[in-house]
């Protein structure tokens, strides 16, 4: 591994990877490191479907898309759509080999501004000296725990959805999930397909319609943002709640339709429009549950399906360094020009945490073309400046 070069990706999972596909593009030398997709192979469980088509492609250039890979498998939409994680994954890997991304499996445990751009020491002992960094790391570091709920909860009771992936360690356990969304559905259906004896959702608002979602509207918009990147920021403050209002109702009030027939089953109980009020751990280890507006309920354990949000102070690497002390943050997001880099010169925010300024889409891998797009433009400038 080289430690002197011009480009750091931290990250990688799709941002990262298209980052460095679209990087190798455009001639820029970097490194790329991270855990290959760890978040698809271990926070998300085995047999889950993804929301996303075979549009959400990873490559800038429209050339390794998961349409050709379909083509050359002879396999047609129809074949693999809902697409599960297993077959993004293999896309995946097929992209990594095609594009000859090397990937170093290694985390960075710091990360530091220095003199000439930035240090980063990795775990495996190496430092690696960059001008510019490109922060990837998806949602790992803002999984959302609500303090209110939590207060009520006994340790060891609960597990976040993303680490609760192995469905069979319920097989005749009773659980409960809170929340109310496709996570939380989903995940009921796999742990009920997995031989649990019973399944509580319970949720604060009504149960959301089992409805086909409607994202054909995002591509334009996103491809849009790569040509004109102020477009979102420059609308009307109205226009931009719109929009991110449209997108949270395709995504949050809307449940797939494949899974409304997993979900009516006998031991899957939803409890629309309820409230958890306590939580007891009782001698024989059983969690005696009561609720506002349900029975009392006896349950294993709890999963809460309460989703992620950002607060960049959460990264490690970040905490551990002298970067967050200069970053500026608004509502605990980085604050990012319009080319994702951050109040410090060479150093790009990307992902779910550019969601403030870049729209909610940059949650989803439809942004990850965009994202790439535009930090290579800039860093393309900026070391086309350093030469004259
Ligand atoms: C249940 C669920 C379902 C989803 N379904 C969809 C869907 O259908 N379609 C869709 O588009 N999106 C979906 N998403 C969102 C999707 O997961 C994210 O958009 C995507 O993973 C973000 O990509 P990323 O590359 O930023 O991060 P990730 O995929 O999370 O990858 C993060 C990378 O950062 C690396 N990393 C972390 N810390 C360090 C460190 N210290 N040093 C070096 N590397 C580090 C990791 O090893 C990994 O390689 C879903 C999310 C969830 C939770």
């Amino acid at each position: 591994m080289q430690n002197q070069i011009p480009l750091l990706i931290i990250g990688a999972g799709p941002f990262g990877l298209a980052m460095s596909a679209h990087a190798k593009y455009l001639g820029i030398e970097h490194v790329i490191v991270g855990k290959t997709m760890e978040f698809w192979k271990e926070h998300m469980p085995e047999g889950m479907l993804l929301r996303s088509d075979s549009r959400w492609h990873l490559d800038p250039e429209n050339e390794h898309t998961i349409d050709k890979f379909l083509e050359l498998n002879g396999l047609t939409y129809n074949d693999v759509e809902p697409l599960s994680v297993q077959f993004y994954l293999s896309y995946v890997q097929w992209f990594i080999e095609k594009k000859q991304i090397e990937v170093f499996e290694t985390y960075v445990q710091k990360l530091e501004e220095d003199t000439d751009g930035f240090k980063a020491y990795l775990d495996n002992g190496i430092t690696i000296h960059a001008k510019f960094v490109v922060i990837a790391i998806g949602l790992q570091y803002f999984k959302f725990l609500p303090g209110s709920l939590m207060k009520d909860l006994p340790q060891g009771s609960y597990t976040h959805s993303c680490d609760f992936v192995d469905m069979k360690s319920m097989k005749n356990k009773r659980v409960l999930i809170l929340g109310g969304r496709q996570s939380a559905f989903e995940w009921a259906a796999l742990l009920h397909e997995a031989g649990a004896k019973a399944v509580y959702l319970s949720y604060r608002h009504d149960t959301p319609q089992f409805t086909q979602s409607d994202w054909a509207w995002v591509n334009p918009m996103i491809d849009h943002i790569a040509e004109e990147p102020l477009w979102f920021r420059e609308l009307p403050l109205q226009e931009q709640e719109n929009i991110s209002k449209k997108l949270w109702a395709e995504g949050r009030l809307k449940l797939e339709p494949w899974l409304a027939k997993r979900i009516k089953k006998d031991t899957i109980k939803l409890l629309p429009s309820t409230r958890l009020l306590s939580c007891v751990r009782i001698e024989s280890g059983e969690l005696k549950i009561m609720f506002d507006k349900a029975p009392n309920i006896t349950a294993d354990h709890i999963i809460l399906a309460t989703g992620f949000k950002v607060n960049i102070h959460n990264v490690p690497f970040l905490r551990e360094g002298n970067i967050l002390a200069k970053l500026s943050v608004r509502n605990d997001f980085p604050e990012i020009d319009e080319y994702f880099q951050t109040n410090i010169t060479g150093l790009f925010i990307t992902s779910m945490a550019a969601g403030q300024d870049f729209g909610p889409f940059f949650g989803f891998t439809i942004a990850v073309r965009t994202s790439a797009k535009l930090i290579g433009k800039c860093i393309m400038e900026s070391l086309s400046v350093q030469k004259v």
